[in-house]
């Protein structure tokens, strides 16, 4: 792989993306709100100029109709002050254009005002601009038309406006640069911020990859989308890694498992050989290798179920069961072996035991569970089979009279092959209650065992009622 950085790959980063959406909007957005800005100010002024100009235009108007032109020179004339601070263009024109009033700032002397048309119509106000000889600046001039068919004209210079438009608009560009750079700068931050767990997702993603399946994402602390995603990230690499480990052990158990099984198969087969070829001899170690093939099939089953039931791995067909039935089952499927025993089989449950389970499982650990008191009861004892409801679990205990557990004993009954001392003589693989307890738990329930040696013995299964 080429560590080299690659332009065209860059362009194509998410971060590169959202750093120019983002950037892109924020762009877009500031010019929006400039144009909608710089469009209403230059109006506002626009409007508070004209309304000045026409509010001076009137007055001399109205002046106009009692005094005529004397008046506005009297008036005008008494007004020192438009010369100086806020100055008027006046001027009153005939029929052809012709001045008979003309007031001009002294600073405006450059405009030609014959190019000031007869452009009034009617009593309403037009609007008209008069360009200075420097182009730059310009009157807003209003003419009206008198009642005398002469035309009152009133201009007033827009330079004040211009200028704070223009000020407005070269600080907008100083403001924007900023922007833009901020804008940039912001997004990528963003964008490499809110990118960093998918950054160490990768990383994790590559290095579980290469076989480091102990390797996590560093948490983010946040409670968002991406915080969520690293949790659940992490949550399936301590799933992987626990299966890999599941798997390990597992295929080691069976390995050693296995060997000694193995082991007395070839045993049994060497001895036929070396039998002479007895007929009956290699019948009966036949008969033998069958027995133990079958033995080995049954440990191999029952061990493969034990992995996947701890790893988590097991197929369980859930459904709603009513646990009674099980037992009623099981009672009557092992009720001519209890006979034979001589060993009676009792049974009491209360009514609607309903749990969420795969009923072939259940029915499995509780035929090991009736196996056993069986097994390890002797003739004239008693097994009783109880099923109740309580504290939202359903509880079934299987209760013998028979040889019972040493105390000692009793933490090592639930490991896989693991087999009571007292027990040798009966047959088994002592993986029962291993699977009986891989079973419980992945249906995130939990066994129990009470027991006085020589009196007897008390399992028990507790699952939850859930919906
Ligand atoms: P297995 O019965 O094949 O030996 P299990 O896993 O079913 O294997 O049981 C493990 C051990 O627990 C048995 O060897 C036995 O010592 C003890 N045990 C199980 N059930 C009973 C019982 N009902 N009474 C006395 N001992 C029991």
């Amino acid at each position: 792989m080429s560590s080299r950085p690659n332009p065209k790959r860059f362009r194509k980063t998410v971060g590169f993306r959202l750093t120019a959406w983002y950037s892109g909007i924020f762009i877009l957005s500031s010019v929006f709100l400039f144009s909608f800005s710089y469009f209403y100010i230059s109006s506002s002024l626009k409007k508070q100029a004209q309304e000045a100009i026409a509010s001076r235009l009137s007055e001399l108007s109205a002046l106009y109709q009692t005094g005529g032109i004397e008046a506005i020179e009297r008036e005008v004339t008494g007004y020192k002050k438009f010369e100086r601070k806020d100055p008027f263009l006046i001027r009153i024109s005939g029929p052809q254009n012709e001045t008979f009033l003309l007031i001009l700032p002294s600073q405006w002397m450059e405009f030609d005002v014959r190019e000031l048309q007869d452009i009034a119509s009617g009593s309403s106000i037009t609007w008209t601009y008069l360009r200075g000889g420097n182009g730059k600046d310009s009157l807003e001039v209003a003419s009206i038309r008198l009642s005398d068919d002469y035309v009152l004209q009133v201009g007033k210079s827009i330079e004040d406006r211009e200028r704070i438009l223009s000020h407005f608009r070269r600080n907008f560009l100083v403001i924007a640069a900023l922007l833009i750079a901020f804008a940039f700068a912001g997004g990528a931050f963003l964008a490499f911020r809110a990118l960093r767990p998918i950054r160490h997702i990768i990383s994790a993603v590559r290095l579980a990859s290469s076989g480091r399946m102990d390797t996590r994402v560093p948490s983010t602390d946040t409670d968002d989308e991406l915080g969520e995603l690293v949790t659940l990230f992490n949550q399936m690499l301590k799933r992987i890694e626990t299966l890999i480990e599941g798997m390990r052990d597992s295929l080691d158990n069976v390995a050693h498992d296995l060997r000694t099984p193995m082991t007395r198969f070839r045993g049994i087969a060497e001895m036929a050989l070396r039998s002479d070829k007895d007929p009956n001899v290699c019948r009966e170690a036949l008969t033998e290798c069958i027995e133990e093939s079958e033995r080995i099939l049954r440990m191999l089953n029952t061990l493969m179920d034990i992995s996947e039931a701890e790893m988590g791995a097991m197929k369980l067909h859930l459904e709603r069961v009513n646990v009674c039935n099980i037992v009623e089952d099981i009672v009557d499927a092992y009720i001519y072996v209890a006979e034979d025993r001589g060993i009676a089989v009792h049974t009491r449950f209360g009514k609607d035991l309903w749990v969420v389970a795969d009923s072939t499982r259940i029915y499995q650990i509780m035929s090991n569970l009736l196996e056993n008191a069986l097994k390890y009861t002797p003739r004239g004892g008693r097994i009783d089979m109880e099923a109740k409801s309580r504290d939202n679990e359903i509880v079934i205990t299987v209760k013998d009279t028979g040889m019972g557990i040493y105390e000692e004993e009793l933490p090592k009954i639930w490991d896989r092959s693991y087999r009571g001392d007292q027990s040798r003589s009966q047959a088994g693989l002592g993986l029962g209650l291993s699977l009986v307890k891989a079973i419980v738990q992945a249906h995130k329930g939990h066994v129990g065992v009470s027991s006085q040696p020589g009196k007897g013995s008390t399992f028990t299964i507790a699952l939850p009622v859930t919906d």
